[in-house]
């Protein structure tokens, strides 16, 4: 069931277009990453959720209910959404239980409570309730500001890059933990951020925004095996993007020929292959290659020894019609700049849709 809809949202600052009609379906409990780049709206879009600003045309709709239809709207604080901005935005003045209180009031006689229980549903001790937003580390601010969101108890949680100040592990950690409590509360949750890892491992669908517009919502897999363009493809990770000749489900490409899934297309074609799908070997030493395997030979030119993994660039052979292209191996043996090896490709190369 649909919680949120959002039907051609339009704004403008001024000679600014911002969003060009944007249309959204967000599930009820479901988890939506906004992911673009700077500048790409995304900001735009969740205030005009949240009720912060106007469309200047175009509908919000939250369970049935209208809550913009162009500029005139429902106020922010009578639309039970929950939101953590990008900067957290805690009052500095006040402490870690007047922060997460702040919309709770300030008579009840449960508040204490409440802002205890706030408390252990992010994960964050009691005993920092009497301190101030400056003696917290960045992720303990963030679930501050998440517990102060919550406290409103609201039917949809908006979460605006909430992880981008934290350090890698953090990150992870702090995202994976708010995922699943948002989860066990069953509160649909729409998360906005510029990381693509962040996007696809957070989200049961992703909404890429490209220039105020939605280039493609997919689930996680979709969106990243078969993304609509080749620019989609290559903001949501490394791509190897090749010319190919289509043929009832196969396309044959500097790798070789690869099945495709899509019997449909014939013709002059682009496919993408995401670099782990792709192999080497050192070409010294190596057997001839297995029956029906594509393989084809270059020159490694970059290796760029990442940890557990290496990234190597590899300038494929004039009669392997010379591309470049990006190979993740194992960091442990891989070749280094030079080295001759063999390039071979496993699963399905993805067609993209003619334009
Ligand atoms: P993102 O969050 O993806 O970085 P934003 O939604 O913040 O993008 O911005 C989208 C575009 O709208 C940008 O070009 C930005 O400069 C412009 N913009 C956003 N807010 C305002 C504003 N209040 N006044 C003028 N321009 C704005
Ligand atoms: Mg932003």
């Amino acid at each position: 069931m649909t919680t949120l809809e959002l039907h051609g949202v339009h704004k403008s600052y001024g000679a600014v277009t911002a969003l060009h009609g944007i249309h959204l379906s967000v599930a009820r409990g479901s988890r939506t990453a906004i992911v673009g780049p700077s500048g790409s709206g995304k900001t735009s879009l969740l205030r005009i959720i949240a009720g912060f600003e106007a469309p200047d045309a175009g509908r919000v709709v939250l369970q049935g209910t209208v809550l913009a239809d162009g500029p005139s709207i429902v106020p922010a604080h009578r639309r039970g959404i929950g939101y953590v901005p990008q900067d957290g935005a805690l009052f500095p003045h006040l402490s870690v239980a007047d922060n997460v209180g702040f919309g709770l009031d300030r008579h009840a006689p449960d508040r204490s409570q409440r802002i205890g229980e706030l408390m252990d549903m992010v994960s964050l001790d009691r005993a920092m309730l009497q301190r101030r937003p400056h003696e917290l580390s960045g992720g303990q601010q963030q679930r501050v500001a998440l517990a102060r969101a919550l406290a409103q108890r609201p039917q949809l949680m908006l979460l605006d890059e909430p992880f981008s100040a934290l350090d890698t592990g953090l990150r992870a950690a702090t995202r994976k933990a708010v995922a699943q409590l948002l989860q066990a509360a069953g509160i649909t949750t729409i998360l906005v951020t510029h990381d693509q890892a962040e996007a696809l491992s957070f989200a049961d669908q992703v909404a890429v925004m490209r220039g105020g517009r939605l280039a493609q919502t997919g689930s996680p897999l979709e969106v990243y095996l078969r993304p609509n363009d080749p620019v989609t493809a290559t903001f949501l990770g490394e791509a190897v993007v090749l010319p190919a000749r289509l043929s009832q489900g196969w396309a044959e490409c500097a790798l070789g020929k690869l099945p495709t899934g899509d019997s449909t297309r014939s013709g002059d074609g682009l496919v993408l292959l995401r670099p782990e799908q792709l192999q080497v070997v050192p070409l010294s030493g190596v057997a001839a290659p297995a029956e029906g395997h594509p393989v084809c030979a270059g020159t490694v030119v970059e290796a760029d020894f990442c940890g557990a993994v290496c990234e190597l660039s590899v300038r494929l052979d004039e009669a392997s019609g010379g591309a470049l292209v990006h190979v993740h191996s194992a960091g442990l043996d891989a070749p280094s700049a030079g080295a001759r090896v063999a390039v071979s490709a496993r699963g399905s190369a993805h067609v993209f849709p003619a334009s």
